[in-house]
């Protein structure tokens, strides 16, 4: 049904549910006094109730229809403070009343640092327009003085919260995506990526590789200089392969010692290649308590024809066939390419 479609993405994207709802308020709430500002006889607040209804049903069905809801806020923001501007030189007190659910609303649509300036904005246009033009907006300096304070006031405060929010929800985000121990992206957030890069490869071509890189003998090390030792080696790991490797590529904790390098733009001798940097990289400059740690990898190409998960299966069945070829050693899949155990320094 479409309507549960419609429902869904409400639910799913914040942004558009919230430019929907400021759409839904400005057109139900301005509409009426657009009829009625036209009707006797005051055009330019007419228009302007007018242009800001037409303009809010335009950025919503464009946020809709293209799924970017940036731009329509943006464009809102600018449409709303303008409109408010205007009704409130024009209609003197009365009109000012609305730019207080404007600092609100200019908050809901854009980053809390646009907002702040569009609400100065604002402010100053109102000012200024009463200092050049005594007696149009405010009645009085008291009262003029009065609604400065109290829309700063407001400001300053909405900024603040949209600012915590803003920053609470960014740290939410990376803990709900990173491994605590090492930085490198979790499991979860693997799955997600994959499961796009599929879809990216079924509908335009891009092309993957997939290396899984698992520490040799890893377990000696806890066995012989503890759980902690161990640890240092995996965060010493995850910053080598970062280090090491392309912007591009993503890499996230696939089990206990076990990581996966995600590659995108990639044929079968980049794979390789970056697999074989990789090991050399890690064969040199990873040191665990007991001396040089390596490790063996399995890595294979996304075919379109295969779930992803079957291909982690491939990549995984490589890698078993590194650890039994002798450790510190690579396989991939497709051209079944074998690369010789690497001497350690
Ligand atoms: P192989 O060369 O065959 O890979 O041998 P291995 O010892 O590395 O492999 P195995 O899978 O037997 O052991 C992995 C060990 O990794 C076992 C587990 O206790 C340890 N491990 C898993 N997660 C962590 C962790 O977060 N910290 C530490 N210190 N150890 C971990
Ligand atoms: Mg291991
Ligand atoms: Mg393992």
């Amino acid at each position: 049904m479409w309507t549960s479609r419609l429902l869904r993405r409400l639910r799913n994207n914040f942004q558009l549910s919230i430019i929907t709802l400021m759409g839904l308020f400005g057109v139900v709430g301005i509409t009426p006094y657009a009829v009625y500002r036209l009707v006797t006889g005051n055009y330019l607040v007419g228009f302007a109730d007018t242009f800001i209804v037409v303009s809010t049903m335009l950025a919503v069905l464009h946020a809709w229809r293209t799924g970017d809801t940036v731009k329509p806020g943006i464009f809102l923001a600018i449409v709303f403070s303008a409109g408010s501007t205007l009704i409130a030189i024009n209609l003197g007190v009365n009109g000012l009343f609305w730019i207080y659910p404007l600092i609100l609303f200019n908050f809901f649509m854009v980053s809390p640092g646009k907002a702040l300036v569009a609400t100065i904005l604002v402010l100053i246009s109102l000012v200024g327009y009463s200092q050049l033009t005594p007696g149009t907006v405010f009645e009085s300096d008291y009262q003029m003085i009065s609604f400065l304070v109290t829309g700063m006031m407001a400001s300053a405060l909405t900024f603040v919260f949209a600012y915590r929010t803003n920053s609470q929800r960014d740290q939410l985000q990376q803990l709900a995506i990173l491994d605590p121990l090492t930085g490198a992206r979790n499991r979860r957030s693997m799955n997600d990526e994959l499961r796009i890069a599929a879809s990216l490869h079924r509908r335009h071509g891009n092309t993957y590789g997939v290396l899984i890189m698992d520490l040799d003998h890893f377990k000696r090390i806890n066995d012989n200089y503890g759980h902690q030792a161990g640890d240092q080696v995996l965060v010493d790991f995850v910053a080598l392969i970062k280090r090491s490797s392309r912007k591009e590529n993503r890499l996230f904790r696939f089990g206990g010692e076990e990581f996966l390098l995600l590659l995108p733009n990639t044929t079968f001798a980049d794979l390789l290649a970056a697999a074989e940097q990789l090991q050399l990289q890690i064969a040199q400059h990873l040191r665990g308590p007991g001396g040089p740690v390596t490790m063996s990898i399995g890595g294979a190409l996304m075919r379109a024809d295969e779930h992803w998960e079957d291909m982690l299966q491939r990549a995984d069945e490589r890698l078993y066939q590194a650890k039994n070829a002798g450790r510190n050693c690579i396989v991939i899949d497709e051209g079944t390419a074998t690369a010789s155990p690497l001497p350690t320094p």
